[in-house]
């Protein structure tokens, strides 16, 4: 995610703070020194501070349980709305998807026992007849965020692990897109219930009617992902890459690169060396940023993604969607059996393979195109 801060690396997973989320508790502190002086300040961020910390355990119960089934987490993010742990795929399995999904919240499960113990054992546990006036200690209010939390994720709306969980049941009895479909179906209805009450509400709450926004948006998200996966069944990297594309050289340089840009419509461009090898990626974004910084006579070898995988034409579409994530590339070069390059697989050419491909489906049952086998390359 771009604007973010890279603060820690552990057990292989790198640790990423947003920007906004400085602002958050920049925004915090002034608001309670404010109303409470430089110590409520300090209280509220180290309250704040704590709860994230919640928040980033939860997501290491997330990649932990992840890790039993070969699945990386190559990093984790903060949130002001809370924490994403970027998995480098989502299991098909549903007891595996079950499994993943619930760690994250019993995480926050054994904080809150754990906090509840500790308040027990000191005495800090309140009365149930004078609850109202207590919530000022500090480990009582970490008790009560920490149980919000589980609330809150077991929703069952993707992108909230409730939504993941409704899901894993679901599929454990039917196909898994359709199984998506109804979760996102369900998670949409939700949304649209927690928007209406956050709207109707007097004063409206604008934290629900963001979270009804955030989830809508997610379930939606959510059954693309499952449909384009189930759609992609059984084909294969041939049928869905680009065909006739530019390439850079090697030595070229970004002025080069500038002018195959704006000459097609295309936004990444492999980079060849004169054998007709691959030896990288050059991306738009990284070519906008090095012409600011270094100038149009840069040549491209030094600017374009190295070590981005090369898809071959018989791999699985499903694959080659993993991959293409994992890398965070937007382009990957497709090769032939003897290495040649011979295609460049991008997300916007699969969704308009995959408009064909459903339109076809629609229009005649069983109807599925067949590309013919790509040219030779030329020269
Ligand atoms: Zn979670």
């Amino acid at each position: 995610m771009r604007y973010s801060l890279s603060i820690a690396r552990i057990a292989g997973i790198e640790i990423k703070i947003h920007a906004t989320f400085f602002l958050l508790l920049a925004f915090i502190a002034f608001s309670y020194h404010r109303s409470g002086g430089a110590a409520a300040a300090i209280d509220g961020v180290i309250f704040v501070s704590l709860v994230f910390l919640s928040v980033l355990l939860h997501e290491f119960g997330h990649a932990f349980a992840a890790r039993r089934y070969g699945i990386r987490t190559p990093d984790i993010t903060l949130l002001p709305i809370g924490g994403l742990a970027r998995l480098e795929r989502i299991p098909e399995n549903p007891q595996q998807e079950l499994v993943i999904a619930v760690a994250g919240p019993l995480v926050n499960v054994a904080i809150a026992a754990g906090l509840w113990a500790y308040l027990g054992l000191t005495g800090g546990l309140p009365h149930p007849s004078n609850i109202e006036q207590v919530g000022v200690s500090l480990p009582l209010r970490l008790l009560a965020a920490n149980v919000v939390l589980v609330v809150f994720n077991l929703i069952p709306a993707f992108p909230m692990d409730g939504g993941r969980v409704l899901r894993a049941f679901l599929a454990m009895r039917m196909e898994y897109a359709r199984a998506t479909q109804i979760a996102a179906t369900i998670g949409q209805g939700m949304a649209f219930l927690l928007g209406a009450l956050g709207l109707l509400h007097s004063p409206p709450i604008p934290m629900l009617i963001l979270v009804a926004v955030f989830v809508f948006i997610g379930a939606g998200q959510e059954a693309a992902l499952a449909q384009l996966r189930s759609a992609s069944a059984g084909l294969r990297v041939s049928s869905a890459m680009v065909t006739r594309f530019l390439s850079l050289r090697r030595e070229d340089t970004l002025h080069d690169a500038v002018d195959a840009l704006l000459e097609t419509a295309q936004h990444e461009f492999p980079v060849v060396d004169a054998d007709g090898g691959v030896c990288g990626i050059l991306t738009r974004d990284d070519l906008i940023v090095a012409l600011r910084k270094s100038g149009a006579d840069t040549p491209v070898a030094e600017v374009m993604r190295v070590n981005v995988p090369a898809l071959d034409l018989s791999m699985p579409l499903d694959r080659a969607f993993s991959l293409i994530q994992e890398s965070g590339c937007d382009a990957l070069p497709v090769l032939d059996s003897a290495g040649r390059l011979v295609g460049l697989f991008t997300p916007e050419n699969v969704g308009e393979f995959m408009m064909v491909q459903t339109a076809l489906k629609s229009s005649l049952p069983g109807g599925r195109l067949v590309r013919r086998p790509p040219p030779l390359p030329v020269g």
